[in-house]
């Protein structure tokens, strides 16, 4: 019978060694996956500054149930995300404290005696016509020689 023997060679090709070898493949899939959660969740979990260590165990013990409890309860932000925020408050309070300001054109520092902006050529300001101070472009007045402009 043909097709007795087309059955058998299905059943024969099912056992062959690849199948097993595959689900070993598999298996070793897995665990490598596993292994890479752990790495991951205790790496982000020491980035945010949380209990790395006690979340590894959780996806360790746990897995995708673990990684997805952590997804939910971590904190929102990486340590290096504050520092930078508080960095740039602390250099905005520096150009508001000091005499820097911004460039109107390019944006760029620049300091507020400045006649051009040094990186655009922009005019920022001009010079007294008799003390050649820096004055503001609208200023009628020299504040410091009370000269006219
Ligand atoms: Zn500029
Ligand atoms: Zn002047």
């Amino acid at each position: 019978m043909d097709i007795l023997k087309y059955f058998t060679n299905i059943m024969d090709f099912f056992k062959l060694p690849i199948w097993r070898n595959l689900i070993y493949g598999i298996i070793f899939i897995i665990v490598i996956l596993w292994l890479a959660f752990v790495y991951w969740t205790y790496r982000d979990a020491r980035l945010r500054n949380t209990s790395a260590i006690f979340w590894a165990i959780i996806v360790l013990v746990f897995n995708f149930l673990g990684l997805i409890i952590y997804l939910i309860l971590r904190p929102p932000e990486f340590i290096e995300d504050v520092v930078e925020r508080s960095l740039e408050i602390r250099r905005m309070e520096t150009i508001l404290d000091s005499n820097i300001s911004k460039c109107p054109t390019c944006g760029k520092m620049v300091k507020e005696e400045f006649v051009l902006c040094p990186y655009c050529r922009k005019k920022l300001k001009k010079t007294c016509i008799q003390c050649e101070k820096p004055l503001n472009l609208d200023w009628k007045v020299c504040p410091y020689c009370k000269t006219e402009q």
